[in-house]
């Protein structure tokens, strides 16, 4: 939940308590290690929240409730402390810009080793495995390129620089914030390969957010489709994607010709995306729904199981499926 700011009028609007905001409501998913879950949705449908919930790096005065829960351990019931601790060594995350995540006055080299310094490894120890990250995320000449400033590498580079720092906590969980919407194509792709095979090598549990259904689809094993901070949709990428079981999964899909091979054209969503700020009544997605009916306005679907391991919040869930 978020405070209203008094900026923003359109805060004032639900949550649970006086003046605050559901920013992201109900949401449940696990990630098992070795797994790749995808969170996907529009703009404002609350994925950064919720990556950024785990992690913990919320506003001032947001709550969280529920449970967040890593290794069997309730982050949200953990010593603050504790949780910062974890944040980089066991947590770590990549931003989308990853120029505004690394400090710009200090050399790759520097920011990469921080963590490795701060364990107490002896210095040519940490330069010996400084080297072997940036190996690994792919930067070339790791040697010589260790020695630069951010603002020395390209976009690309920068991003794999982040990832080198990433693993150097060995982190358990890794959080991917749209790790590649910045780059060009050709980049996004080889970044892409990268996490998945440093994931796949690693055993890591990995979320990637992102807005793109085509670095999804390549990537996760699971997807997670949420819309104005619910879960619409979530199960194994293939059947979802494949077989949406929420019309606004379908909405998506048909939006990106490439993930549905069935059709050459793309079909842009209509309407304007709900946010948590204005969600309407009943299922948030009934204004833009060509499926909707009377009790769509009124009633909010519950996420519930329409197969193994597949799960929507649409009352009409079985109609989809059975087309
Ligand atoms: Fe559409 Fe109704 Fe399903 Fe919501 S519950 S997605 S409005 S059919």
């Amino acid at each position: 939940e978020l405070p209203s700011t008094g900026t923003n009028p359109r805060l004032r609007a639900g949550g649970s308590r006086p003046g605050a905001v559901r920013v992201v409501d109900g949401v449940s998913f696990d990630i098992p290690p070795a797994t790749t879950v995808g969170l996907i949705g529009e703009s404002g449908s609350g994925k950064t929240m919720t990556a950024n919930a785990i992690i913990g790096l919320l506003p001032d005065g947001a709550a969280v409730g529920g449970q967040l829960r890593f290794r069997g351990e309730d982050l949200l019931r953990t010593d603050p402390a504790r949780r910062r601790g974890l944040r980089g060594h066991e947590i770590a995350m990549i931003f989308q810009d990853p120029l505004a995540a690394l400090n710009p006055t200090q050399t790759i080299a520097r920011q990469v080793g921080e963590i490795l310094r701060r364990s107490g490894r002896p210095r040519a120890e940490v330069r010996r495995r400084v080297v072997e990250l940036l190996d690994r995320a792919g930067v070339p000449e790791p040697t010589r390129r260790m020695r630069n400033f951010p603002h020395e590498f390209s976009g690309g580079m920068r991003q794999r620089a982040m990832i080198a720092l990433a693993l150097a906590g060995s982190p358990a969980l890794l959080l991917a914030d749209e790790p590649t919407t910045a780059l060009d194509v050709t980049v996004q792709a080889r970044i892409l390969r990268l996490l998945h095979s440093i994931q796949q090598d690693e055993g890591l549990a990995m979320l990637l957010v992102s807005h793109d259904l085509r670095v999804v689809a390549h990537v996760a094993h699971q997807v997670v489709v949420m819309y104005a901070g619910r879960v619409a949709e979530r199960g194994p990428t293939g059947a979802v994607l494949g077989r949406p079981a929420h019309p606004y999964t379908r909405a998506l899909v048909n939006s990106v010709p490439a993930v549905r091979t069935r059709t050459a054209l793309a079909h842009p969503l209509p309407g304007t995306p709900a946010t948590p700020a204005n969600r309407p009544a009943g299922c948030a997605f009934h204004p833009r729904c060509p499926m909707a009916r009377e009790r769509c306005r009124t009633e909010q679907p519950a996420v519930r199981s329409v197969a193994p391991d597949r799960w929507t919040a649409c009352h009409f869930a079985e109609e989809l499926l059975q087309a």
